[in-house]
């Protein structure tokens, strides 16, 4: 690679970073971001193919050998006001590029744009768009619609910019990078009547606060102390009025845990608590699962791998291993239950969290991301 052909397309690469910025699309919407991006990708003369998980789509570089790997990037936005004050804020109102996807999406095609300029090297890299990231599993939804049986991966690879860590240093650990996490809403039945008659009707507001004290101590019982988990009430609806016992209160919770074990022993608890407390009021329950995200698994081999490249590329300070799994959840997970591989964080130095309104991906990532995955791939293949 011709370090300065890609010096030269750098500006380009800020300001496709910033269109993106300025259209962001939820989950499953993404259809001009994807357009835009599978249709520069096409133009680059690599082979494209569109319509996976709807908005979703792969773009493959085949340079022979039967050796491939897949470098993936999501593309969703947020239902967020932005806040930035940018020039490139975002012109949709109520939405905004609040975690990075678009400097994701943008990265991988810088990665595109360098191993596209080396002829130099056998093998195939898969580029991986995935929509809907942040809540409604597209990665699960592209495994399903074929993914890995139309691109076969050995190895599959992704990075997550990440505020608070310095720009540019990566972090990654083997195992547990990222927590599962599974939703439910849990709605407690009882029969409600008269604020001065409680011994006509099954309160439900009773039984449900009984059951929230008592899910506290699914982790502290249930749970070794050496594993994390966590499961928070996050929502508890119910009643209108101080002398009325209401007929239901519906609770929105959560649950993590950095263990696939863990993770089901703490779905199973919070099934029996809800029921067995419930039942011991004279109230019904019943749970309605959303979606969950597993365990995001590192490959220790493809940690390994990431982390000499890094080292071996931008000195030993640029990859910081990470101790302990992070509580949040990532939908990469799925591709890392299918294939072996990393994610891995990139710091975005001190910016706004991630969904904050205030938060901005950070433009001086647009070098070094590529230039990662370039070097990454390179030593994959060689
Ligand atoms: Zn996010
Ligand atoms: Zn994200």
């Amino acid at each position: 690679m011709d370090e300065s052909v890609f010096q030269a397309f750098l500006p380009e690469l800020v300001d496709i970073r910033r269109r993106l910025h300025q259209m962001p699309e939820t989950g499953y919407e993404e259809r001009q971001t994807s357009a835009l991006v599978a249709d520069l990708m096409e133009g680059w003369g690599l082979t494209v193919t569109r319509g996976l998980a709807a908005t979703g789509f792969v773009a493959t570089l085949d340079r022979g050998g039967d050796r491939a790997i897949g470098l993936r990037a999501d593309m969703d936005g947020l239902p967020i006001v932005e806040e930035t004050g940018a020039v490139y804020a975002s012109r949709i109102p109520g939405m905004m590029h609040a975690c990075g996807h678009d400097g994701h999406t943008t990265m991988l095609i810088g990665a595109a744009f360098r191993l596209l300029h080396d002829d130099d090297f056998r093998g195939k890299v898969h580029f991986i768009f995935q929509p809907a990231e942040e809540t409604a599993g597209g990665a699960a939804r592209m495994i399903e619609e074929g993914l890995f049986e139309r691109f076969p991966c050995e190895a599959v690879f992704a990075l997550h910019n990440y505020p608070g860590l310095a720009t540019g240093r990566f972090s990654a650990r083997p195992g547990a990078m990222m927590a599962a996490i599974d939703a439910a809403t849990l709605t407690v039945r009882g029969t409600g009547g008269h604020g001065a008659r409680p011994e006509d009707t099954v309160d439900p507001i009773v039984a449900a606060s009984s059951i929230v004290m008592a899910l506290q101590t699914a982790v502290s019982r249930n749970v070794p102390p050496q594993e994390a988990g966590v499961i928070t009430v996050g929502a508890f609806h119910a009643g209108s009025a101080c002398n009325v016992i209401p007929d239901e209160a519906v609770l929105e919770i959560s649950l993590r845990a950095t263990d696939p074990d863990v993770r089901s022993k703490l779905c199973r608890r919070f099934e029996d608590i809800a029921r067995l407390q419930a039942e011991s009021f004279g109230a019904e329950v019943r749970i309605d699962w959303q979606v969950g995200y597993p365990v995001t698994m590192n490959d220790a081999a493809a940690v390994g791998l990431a982390a000499g490249v890094i080292r071996d590329t931008f000195g030993d300070d640029a990859f910081e291993p990470l101790d302990r799994p992070m509580m949040g959840s990532e939908d990469f997970a799925f591709m890392l239950e299918k294939v072996k591989g990393a994610y891995l964080f990139l710091g975005n130095g001190d910016s706004a969290g991630l969904h904050n309104s205030r938060y901005d991906f950070n433009d001086a990532l647009l070098e070094r991301g590529p230039v990662f995955l370039h070097a990454l791939a390179r030593r994959f293949f060689a």
